[in-house]
């Protein structure tokens, strides 16, 4: 994997991701999940009008989400919706914002910039991309990348809800401030959220919050700070897998 993640690295022209120190003391799940402000799980959040029964399976839950009409200003501009990708049986989840003006061209998440810096972390902790599952807040692009509206994030949620409840993650990491606060109910600043661990659902799923990698396109310096909180998911994911 090394010359190969250099090589990748290299023809991206993003930063190597290469750990500066060994890594630190790791609190154990329950310390720090006692330790963080984790906000009540969030419930399966159905429109106002009708409780959401979530789909049985993947495919029937993509033809679902293809056929949504529930923003009718979404809707109407989207080219189409935004699922998510990846692989159906991953241990891992991403979860960004909302597409943005070429996901929306290509159908699929995180395929801009951005992506190609989001690919380029998940990498540098031994995920390529198509070993992971990603997936957005909303899925249709809010038109102009403007930020998603509130009722159009409780309108989509049961859709992330029901992704989750098919997968089964063991592990989640959200990208931004949007993705970090709609999944923790908070209005807390991504600040304040990244750096420990949290847990989203029931049953209770590990989440980290890390900066969302248009943010870090403009903002290298906090490219550190995501550094540490990569290396915090894949502690988290190795303790979770070894059974501690
Ligand atoms: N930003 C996101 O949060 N999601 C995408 O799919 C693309 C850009």
């Amino acid at each position: 994997m090394g010359p190969l993640r250099n090589a990748y690295l290299d023809a991206l022209g993003i930063d190597r991701w290469v750990p500066r120190d060994a890594p630190g003391e790791i609190p154990s799940i329950p310390e720090v999940v006692a330790a963080s402000q984790v906000a009540a799980p969030v419930p399966h959040l159905a429109p106002a009008n009708a409780p959401y029964v979530p789909s049985a399976d993947w495919g029937a839950l993509r033809e679902r989400v293809a056929a949504c009409t529930a923003c009718a200003e979404l809707c109407r501009t989207r080219t189409q919706t935004v699922f998510g990708v990846g692989n159906t049986r991953s241990e891992w989840l991403i979860i960004g914002e909302a597409p943005g003006a070429e996901e929306d061209r290509q159908g699929e998440p995180f395929v801009g910039r951005a992506g190609q810096l989001l690919n380029a972390m998940l990498l540098a902790i031994g995920l390529p991309r198509e070993q992971v599952f990603i997936a957005n807040i909303l899925k249709c692009r809010p038109p102009g990348n403007r930020d998603p509206k509130p009722d159009e994030v409780s309108r989509c949620l049961p859709f992330l809800s029901n992704q989750i409840a098919l997968l089964k993650p063991k592990i989640i990491l959200a990208v931004g401030r949007i993705a970090a606060q709609n999944l923790l109910a908070t209005d807390a600043p991504l600040a304040r959220l990244r750096g420990k661990l949290h847990s989203f659902g029931d049953p209770a799923t590990p989440l980290i919050i890390t900066y969302h990698p248009a943010y870090l396109l403009r903002t290298p310096s906090d490219k550190r700070k995501a550094w540490e909180d990569l290396k915090l998911a894949r502690a988290t994911h190795a303790r979770i897998t070894a059974g501690a």
